[in-house]
């Protein structure tokens, strides 16, 4: 076992974890950071939007010299079908504070930049490690076990991302159920700056952040996405986990039929496939929320939980960010009263409560089960796509009034439903 007695060990250099040791390690605290990749990043995958807020708050001005991409200023909502596309378009020409902007991202480029923060301020990092075990004496974490050395710790942070096994080892998360998350796979394709501008009616640096609901995941929980890079676009589909079995598509199918439809294709034509990733997405919001501090020990990011999967937004990021600062705080206030059992920790559970984090998720509540409607992903896009349809199709036969159209596709769904559906997506946000 090594002498040394860290302030804090963090397990995974994602968000929560470099952010984690940059907030303690400029406090003065010794920490060290194991990630099992080879390079912080090297394992992460995002769908490629984060909202700026909370690193903002931690390091203002970030946005300047960090790996970003495009400052996102149009925003797109689609709802397709095999063969229609019915897409919400808003463009934001309009001023914003630092706090409100939003910016495309690598994972792979932003992670190193972050952690390179991280120890610029004085952590240690290694990388290329797992942690295999987490070192637990009379109930108290008290290290870790990596690559047959054991390291002693005052504290662990467990930012192990979305397939906790460590916080199930420790028995504080609960084994991860299919219908609590779902599946995403991405493709990052190159194309010529001035071509994704054209493309996508982009001016210099300007982002676009695409969401697409009904065909991309055949119909079933989730949907498509893009974002645009300097010189790539993010694509790619995310589909519950447990509706996977009931598909008719595998999920690289689904992402191959979403590439070849004809609104898409045109975007992507001539464009060279660079990486292909995928990846797990918690979608089940407070409702997987495990518990978060015990002796010695704390979880924060995806590992906790903390994703939000709104319909025309996911966030994860901003709250992996906020939960490693307050997992950090806490740890700093522990060790002020040289404290670090669950009782010393316990401003943690606090500072997530305050924050947005748990405010949102409690907000949010209901949504994750509204999601498992599959009138959302299946019959309202055809629905919207057949009202477009009756619209702009002019034969020559007599005009219907606009209102006997409507209700005519609105009866196909059946008004009952409509009105339930409606009721229900409008309270669970
Ligand atoms: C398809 C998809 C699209 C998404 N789109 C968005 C989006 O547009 N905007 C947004 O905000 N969020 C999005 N998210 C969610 C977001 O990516 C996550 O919420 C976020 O990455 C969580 O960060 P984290 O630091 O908690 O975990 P991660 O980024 O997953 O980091 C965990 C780290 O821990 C390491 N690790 C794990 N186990 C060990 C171990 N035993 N030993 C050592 N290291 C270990 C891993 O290698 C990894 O580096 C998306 C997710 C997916 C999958």
């Amino acid at each position: 076992m090594s002498e040394e007695s860290f302030d804090a060990i963090i397990v995974g250099a994602g968000l929560a974890g470099s952010v984690a040791a940059y907030v303690l390690a400029k406090e003065g605290a010794d920490v060290l950071v194991i990630e099992r990749g080879n390079y912080a990043g090297s394992k992460n995958m995002t769908g490629g939007r984060l909202y700026s807020h909370s690193l903002e708050r931690i390091i203002p001005g970030f946005a300047k010299e960090a790996a970003i991409e495009r400052k996102v200023t149009k925003e797109k909502v689609t709802f397709l079908t095999d063969d229609t596309g019915v897409t919400l378009d808003y463009h934001n020409g309009r001023e914003q504070t630092a706090i409100e902007e939003s910016y495309t991202l690598l994972r792979g480029d932003f992670d190193q930049w972050l952690m390179g923060k991280a120890e610029e301020v004085g952590a240690q990092f290694i990388s290329g490690i797992r942690v295999d075990e987490i070192l637990v004496q009379d109930g108290k974490v008290i290290g870790v076990k990596a690559d047959g050395d054991e390291l002693t710790a005052k504290s662990v942070i467990l930012a192990e991302g979305v397939n906790p096994v460590l916080g199930e080892q420790l028995g504080m998360v609960k084994r991860v159920k299919s219908d609590a998350m779902a599946v995403g796979a991405k493709e990052l394709i190159e194309l010529p700056e001035q071509v994704i501008r054209d493309r996508f009616n982009l001016n210099d640096d300007e982002g676009c952040a695409w969401l697409f609901a009904g065909s991309p995941a055949n119909g079933l929980m989730g949907g498509g996405f893009i974002y645009t890079n300097k010189s790539s676009v993010s694509l790619g589909i995310v589909c519950g986990l447990h509706d996977i079995g009931s598909s008719n598509k595998t999920v690289p199918q689904m992402l191959e039929d979403f590439k070849n439809h004809a609104m898409i294709k045109p975007l992507i034509e001539g464009g060279k496939l660079i990486e292909y990733s995928g990846h797990v997405v918690p979608e089940a919001g407070i409702h997987m929320v495990p518990k978060l501090v015990d002796d010695g020990v704390l979880i924060t990011g995806d590992a906790a939980g903390f994703c939000l999967n709104i319909g025309y937004t996911v966030r994860g990021m901003d709250l992996a960010i906020a939960s490693g600062e307050a997992a950090a705080k806490a740890v700093l206030a522990a060790r002020d009263k040289n404290d670090f059992s669950a009782q010393g920790l316990s401003s943690y559970q606090t500072l997530l409560e305050d924050s947005f984090i748990m405010k949102d998720l409690n907000l949010y509540k209901e949504l994750p089960k509204f999601m498992e409607n599959p009138r959302i992903f299946n019959q309202y896009p055809k629905m919207v796509a057949d009202i477009m349809q009756s619209m702009f199709t002019v034969d020559g036969s007599p005009s219907q009034p606009i209102r006997k159209t409507l209700m005519k596709h609105c009866k196909e769904v059946g008004y009952m439903n409509l009105i339930k559906d409606g009721f229900k997506g409008v309270t669970s946000i």
